[in-house]
């Protein structure tokens, strides 16, 4: 797929122009499971690659425990490029970055797609309108409720989960995320 059209939009946003690397997803691109993040951190912008930090490292875990490992998924984040500070994507960054995650989602047609923590459910559950998001629930309402929405006529089970960022923090969480796998695990193997 040409993604050029879709890629001038990111260049077009300082966050580009001040970022090392965009980074545009890992993983098994012909897996069903398709993860979405936030947007990449100072290791993902060194090395170019989404999840290589603290939060990807327990990442790694979580999805060891439920037996599986980045063979089995494809990770991408809602922003290609990292926001200064690590600070929360603006609205403007999300609509200039997302035509390309709708692509890779076109190109890659996941049956399920897991929107990690608030910003990327809230962007997936308003119908991938920005300007609906902020009247959305957030993640602590929605994990692990199994939602069908419409990417491009393309019909996909959307299933939150929490951040593993969160989950270094509050590891009460780990249970939760492991339950919210089942269910993804259920739809897909
Ligand atoms: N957090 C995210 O949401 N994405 C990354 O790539 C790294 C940390």
């Amino acid at each position: 797929m040409d993604y050029s059209e879709e890629l001038d939009l990111i260049k077009q946003t300082e966050i580009c122009k001040n970022c090392k690397n965009i980074v545009y997803g890992k993983g098994n691109f012909k897996s069903k499971i398709l993860f979405v993040g936030e947007s990449p951190g100072r290791n993902e912008d060194e090395q170019g690659l989404p999840f290589v930090g603290a939060a990807g490292k327990n990442l790694d875990k979580l999805l060891a425990t439920v037996g599986l490992s980045l063979n089995d998924i494809y990770i991408t984040n809602i922003l290609k490029c990292r926001p200064p500070e690590n600070r929360n994507p603006s609205k403007e960054e999300i609509k200039m970055h997302t035509p390309y995650l709708i692509k890779q989602i076109k190109e890659m047609k996941p049956a399920v797609i897991c929107s990690l923590g608030n910003y990327a459910t809230k962007f997936f559950i308003s119908g991938c309108k920005v300007d609906g998001m902020k009247d959305q629930a957030g993640i602590t309402t929605l994990h692990g409720k199994v939602k069908m929405i419409e990417i491009d006529g393309m019909k996909i089970k959307l299933i939150p989960l929490f951040h593993p960022a969160a989950i270094i923090y509050n590891q009460k969480l780990k249970v939760e995320w492991e339950r919210d796998m089942e269910i993804v695990k259920k739809e897909v193997f």
